[in-house]
């Protein structure tokens, strides 16, 4: 099961979030049929606006957009909490469904494929407050962008990997990552200490593909310095609804919607987020343009 953990390396002078994201990153691949350089992509951006949206307080949401030159066009992933509930939501899509590049030193090209031209919009709204900033895109490969993005419009020193393991099958065998930040007081000591591990630990793909867990990267990088904090489960999952795609009819207005159905026989609305379909006929437009009842 996907999971994200939070917790303090180093007696506190860092702390994490890590998760392990292979079950939701699959079930964005298999619902958009993304080839593997965009389920690379998306799977790293999904996995970000998981982490991200876990690490919010209270209800909100994390709206992350890469919009870059290259041929996805745009990555769009986005990640709720709610305080209730037991899971963090994630949901996403790209623009270009059908991305494959090939590989650059053994690797999904996600910087091509994203493109190193753009900007990442980050959409953070947590209670009733709404932030937006955005940085440059540096490589397009998502982890380094976002570094670069907590840096130049918040301020906040971290390092952060993503990744996502493609099989030649085209399924998605493991996906995860972590973003570490930097504390007010950490040490020179414990900074050299968190940089070595991290060029210890090597690629995240291939240890989340030995069956790495969240606090096993942790372990890798810092030892037994690691002070686990709370953890919540992760998946994949949309809140659009019938109800919701009707509202995509209403807005084309009542004649629009039927000379729509003359020409078609049905309306298809597909939600952009999760590829649901739902599909009205000509029955349903009295119930989608009725008069609300007072
Ligand atoms: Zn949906």
């Amino acid at each position: 099961m996907d999971e994200l953990v939070r917790g303090l390396l180093f007696d506190g002078q860092f702390r994490f979030l890590a998760a392990v994201s292979t079950g939701t990153v699959e079930e964005a691949r298999r619902r958009h049929d993304l080839w593997p350089t965009a389920a690379a992509a998306l799977g790293r951006s999904l996995t970000a606006a998981g982490l991200m949206a876990f690490d919010l307080k209270g209800e909100g949401s994390i709206t992350l957009r890469f919009q870059g030159k290259g041929p996805l066009g745009m990555v769009v992933a986005q990640g709720r909490r709610e305080e209730e509930a037991p899971t963090i939501d994630v949901r996403g899509y790209v623009g270009q469904n059908h991305v494959d590049l090939d590989l650059r030193e053994g690797k999904l090209d996600v910087g091509r494929a994203v493109g190193s031209q753009g900007t990442l919009y980050v959409v953070r709204r947590e209670g009733s407050t709404t932030f937006t900033g955005t940085a440059p895109l540096l490589s397009g490969e998502i982890a380094e962008d976002l570094a670069y993005y907590f840096q130049q419009s918040e301020q906040r020193s971290t390092a952060v990997a993503l990744g996502v393991l493609v099989e030649p099958s085209g399924r998605v065998s493991a996906a995860g990552g972590f973003i570490i930040e930097t504390l007010p007081g950490a040490g020179e000591e414990a900074t050299a200490a968190l940089e070595k591990g991290l060029l210890a630990l090597g690629s995240v793909t291939e240890k989340l593909r030995l069956g790495y867990g969240p606090v096993d990267l942790m372990r890798e990088v810092a030892g037994g310095e690691v002070e686990i904090g709370t953890s919540r489960s992760l998946r994949f999952h949309c809140p659009c609804n019938r109800e919701r795609a009707a509202g995509a009819v209403k807005v084309l207005g009542l004649e629009d919607a039927e000379s729509l159905l003359r020409e078609r026989g049905d309306i298809e609305v597909t939600c952009r987020f999760c590829g649901a379909r739902y599909t009205f006929a000509a029955e349903d437009l009295s119930w989608i343009f009725a008069e609300p009842e007072d």
